[in-house]
């Protein structure tokens, strides 16, 4: 990632970056943790957070005049297309991205269904803060990243968020757009946006394999003195007692409390 293009950093032209109360940037740092935050964070079963989306969704194909089938058929099209539901209605149907994000994601009912997670604030608490940095990485708009891990009360823990930034023009580039996950620009400009050292190691946890998938193709996988992989795969839905090795390499936990058995050096014990 470049630095600079025109006395601006390059980096914003490929995410949102957002600092929180407990901000420090991670020049100094000896590992970056980055956290998924949706289905990540909290569990897709127990807030059904994924259909309540997905509903707001089909709801808004429904208020540009589509029929349920249409709105259905073409809500999965555009995903399938684009990687996010946003970049086609924007490119196909001009629409606010402002409008569709507080139709959406801003009027989930979430203070109904998310509650904090003692035990997980405290698994984050265990961290040490003076090697290693802790920042969200999401496919969400800011406005939902903050209030998700608000409700949580994660947003003491969390550093800052990087996040997709629907207002930037790179997010509805024609060609090879770079600006979320699973793009590479955008964990490139996510490491940028925080300052992270070249050679500081790089953690990640997110509930979707392509961006595990990509991660790792981008080296978030080599973890010097660390035996254990740095990008994990949490998959809620397949429980197990202990992290595994799936078939691709990847290693899968179904729950954020085996993380310190995956990186040990991250957390104090
Ligand atoms: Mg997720």
């Amino acid at each position: 990632m470049p630095g600079t293009v025109n006395g601006t950093e390059a980096w914003r032209a490929h995410v949102g970056f957002e600092p929180l109360a407990t901000y420090a940037d991670a020049h100094d740092a000896q590992a970056v943790l980055w956290l998924d935050i949706d289905n990540t964070l909290y569990s897709q079963v127990d807030t059904r957070i994924p259909e309540l989306m997905a509903d707001r969704i089909r709801d808004y194909f429904r208020g540009l005049g589509l029929d349920d089938h249409d709105a259905e058929q073409l809500h999965t099209h555009y995903y399938k297309e684009y990687g996010l539901a946003i970049r086609g209605l924007v490119k196909h149907h001009t629409i606010d991205p402002m409008d569709y994000d507080e139709k959406c994601d801003g009027s989930l009912p979430l203070e109904r269904v998310l509650h904090p997670d003692p035990a997980l604030r405290a698994l984050l608490e265990r961290i040490d803060r003076r090697r290693v940095r802790v920042y969200a990485l999401t496919n969400a708009y800011k406005t939902h990243a903050r209030r998700v891990l608000s409700l949580l009360q994660l947003d003491t823990v969390v550093q800052g968020i990087v996040y997709c930034d629907y207002n930037i023009d790179e997010l509805y580039a024609t060609r090879s757009p770079s600006s979320c996950k699973p793009e590479p620009a955008f964990y490139t400009a996510a490491q940028a946006a925080v300052h992270a050292a070249p050679d500081a190691h790089v953690y990640f946890v997110d509930d979707s394999m392509q961006n595990i998938v990509a991660a790792r193709a981008l080296g978030w996988q080599s973890c010097g003195t660390c035996h254990a992989d740095p990008a994990v795969y949490f998959d809620e839905l397949h429980p197990t007692d202990a992290p595994r090795t799936l078939d691709n390499g990847v290693v899968s936990v179904s729950s954020l409390q085996q993380l310190p058995r995956v990186w040990p050096g991250v957390f104090a014990p």
